[in-house]
């Protein structure tokens, strides 16, 4: 479905995994299951494409990896080739979608060329228009076709000069990793906004958005691309670049409260380990009387175990899961997401009844999540409801890659704190403060005048041009595609 503006709807946006591998002869096999255990990063569709010295290969598909890719489906197998690289999405929907899921593929002069892009662009819409008055003729919605045109009109030949001439043209968030005839290359955005991480096993590197997916094949962690570096991995091994200004890096502090999983290290520290100490620094911040600390799951668990260990209140399984629902913030109407909720969580009663329970998760975006599980625990007799939350109250949108919607349906843009202890109905409601969760990252605190991490969610302070966004605030500027994140 095509819209005029992409900033004025709910639809929301892609966060996505990347991952590739050179060189192995069972390419294919690793990148599904790097692309499984990325599968927390976006659970729409995901996309596999090979290289077998001659020919690519590829197979895109709305679903799950473990759905998709399946050893009895056969898709693998077909999927020859000693170099692969792969992507996981989350997606808006629409009937067009196919055509959006990534690796994206064009023949070049060169030779083909597939790419696989984890953030968004935030230029992408400008750079787009322009383009197509050119004669480009797009294929898909999202932003990172741009990056294929830019290298299709660019002045130079080889497929990494091309690269960096398109890219040094974009504004935005990316992690990339592409593909061209026997390389596979990997390139993060100037500032380092979103992770990729580079692993080993045996001869062959490998690429990825986070750490988990090189344990998932018994792969060495070598180190992060790091932020503006470059890294092209051919027959003779890993070569690395720098082809962009050297910016002040700005890791988007979300990965650590909830977007990566807790078993990897991005950025060099432990997610696990920085959700707990968030949860301690949660703990000293906002202390209250109560007789269990009790977590959102999954998300919630590290920092709810840090609040309890700080605070020496009994940390205890009030909420169980049903892992077998996905996650309720896809679900496209606030009908469905409370269901959801119903579905994805049960009160554990018995440990509830008639205590007075610290209820611990990582965020607030809509308020969806916390309205039903503090209605729930009440339900099972719980006394209080404190409601502690080891993020900064959301308040903005994210335009670099993670999924949140317009700013106007985030309860923390509408309402103050108080407020939003009334609309959840909790007994009271508190935020790990800013400066609070910077130090839980090791830092002294949030420099106003050069923050560490990228904290526009909660900061409203956007480290990157909002190019597109501000350009539709002119008067007459419409766009017919959709501004897609990954
Ligand atoms: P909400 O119910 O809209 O307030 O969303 C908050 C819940 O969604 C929390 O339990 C979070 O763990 C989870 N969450 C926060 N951010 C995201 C995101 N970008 N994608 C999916 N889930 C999220």
């Amino acid at each position: 479905m095509l819209t005029t503006n992409p900033f004025d709807d709910d639809k929301l946006r892609e966060e996505c995994g990347v991952f590739g591998i050179y060189p192995h002869p069972q390419s294919a096999a690793l990148v599904a299951l790097g692309l499984h255990a990325l599968q927390h990063r976006g659970q729409e569709a995901a996309g596999v494409v090979t290289f077998d010295g001659k020919h690519f290969h590829s197979h895109h598909a709305m679903g799950h990896v473990g759905d998709n890719f399946s050893s009895q489906s056969g898709v693998v197998s077909r999927l020859v080739g000693h170099a692969g690289i792969g992507h996981v999405r989350y997606s808006t929907t629409g009937d067009s979608i196919m055509r959006n899921v990534q690796p994206l593929f064009a023949d070049f002069e060169f030779g083909g060329f597939a790419l696989a892009h984890n953030g968004n662009l935030t230029n992408a819409l400008l750079l787009r228009r322009q383009l197509v008055r050119r004669g480009c003729l797009f294929q898909s919605t999202t932003d990172t076709e741009v990056i294929v045109h830019l290298m299709a009109t660019a002045r130079s030949g080889s497929v990494v000069d091309r690269m960096v001439e398109a890219l040094r043209q974009v504004e935005g968030a990316y992690a990339i990793v592409a593909m061209a005839n026997d390389m596979v290359v990997g390139v993060r955005d100037p500032l380092g906004v979103r992770p990729l991480v580079i692993g080993r096993i045996g001869d062959s590197h490998v690429l990825a958005s986070e750490t988990c997916a090189l344990d998932i094949i018994g792969a060495d962690f070598l180190r992060d691309v790091e932020p503006g570096e470059m890294v092209v991995i051919d027959s003779s091994g890993l070569h690395s670049m720098r082809p962009f200004q050297p910016q002040p890096r700005r890791f988007c502090i979300f990965e650590y409260i909830y977007f990566a999983r807790p078993d990897s290290v991005v950025e060099g520290s432990s997610v696990y380990e920085a959700r707990k100490r968030i949860g301690m620094q949660l703990a000293r911040e906002s202390e209250v009387e109560a007789d269990l600390v009790i977590p959102v799951p999954d998300s919630g668990v590290p920092a709810a175990i840090g609040y309890s260990v700080q605070s020496g209140i009994p940390f205890e399984l009030g909420i169980i899961r049903n892992h077998y629902v996905g996650r309720t913030f896809i679900e496209p109407t606030d009908q469905i997401r409370n269901l959801g909720v119903k579905l994805k969580h049960n009160a554990n009663r018995h440990m509830i009844e008639g205590k007075r329970i610290i209820l611990v998760d990582d965020s607030i975006v809509r308020g969806t999540t916390s309205v039903k599980i503090v209605e729930m625990m009440r339900r099972a007799g719980a006394r209080e409801v404190h409601m502690r939350i080891s993020s900064p109250p959301t308040t903005h949108s994210c335009f670099y890659g993670v999924d949140t919607p317009r700013k106007d349906k985030l309860l923390a843009h509408r309402l103050s704190i108080a407020e939003m202890n009334g609309f959840i109905g909790s007994d009271s409601l508190a935020f790990v403060s800013m400066d609070g969760l910077y130090k839980a990252l090791g830092e002294p605190g949030r420099d106003p005048a050069r923050p560490q991490y990228c904290d526009a969610c909660f900061s409203g302070d956007y480290p990157i041009a909002l190019a597109d966004r501000d350009s539709l605030q002119e008067p007459g500027v419409t766009f017919r595609v959709e501004a897609k994140a990954s």
